[in-house]
């Protein structure tokens, strides 16, 4: 799964710019060399827009046209001691089509894996987040400490108000 770590770096990083709550530093530090805070505004429409339905039928409509909108070009590559494996930039110039069309590519591999499910919705109920649960035992629910955290919090009132 070496080859895999790049474009789920892609995406994990793609959603904590796009979703303010998400553990950033944490998701960030081990990301994709690439996107910056500085990508953040044009890729948030992108992402939320992308992830609007997790449907595998939606998310896949949804990333090509993303490449198709982005004038996207595919290619093999090799870098960082990884395995051969795709990257997507974009024919148009700029740093924020490039990262638009590799989070759209980053998609596509994680559904062509069949692996979409493990995007969800942050398990606290005022979050609007979208997690990409990347762990092998498929325990990740929130997309940050404080979103776990209130929801603890939240349990531990609940169950003290029926007792
Ligand atoms: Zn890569
Ligand atoms: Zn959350």
């Amino acid at each position: 799964m070496r080859e895999a770590r790049c474009s789920v770096g892609t995406l994990q990083t793609a959603l904590a710019l796009a979703y303010p709550r998400t553990d950033r530093r944490r998701i960030l530090a081990g990301g994709p060399a690439g996107l910056t805070a500085e990508d953040a505004p044009a890729l948030r429409t992108a992402v939320q827009d992308a992830l609007a339905s997790l449907s595998e039928v939606d998310l896949t409509r949804r990333a090509n046209a993303l490449l198709a909108e982005h004038d996207a070009q595919v290619a093999l590559v090799r870098h960082d001691m990884l395995s051969w494996h795709l990257h997507a930039t974009s024919r148009r110039r700029g740093r924020t089509s490039d990262a638009i069309s590799q989070f759209a590519l980053s998609l596509l591999l994680i559904v062509a894996a069949g692996d979409q499910d493990r995007l969800t919705n942050c398990a606290d109920t005022t979050c609007d987040s979208i997690v990409f649960d990347a762990s092998r035992n498929r325990s990740r629910r929130f997309c940050s400490t404080a979103c776990g955290n209130r929801h603890a919090v939240a349990a531990f009132r609940e169950r003290r108000r029926q007792e």
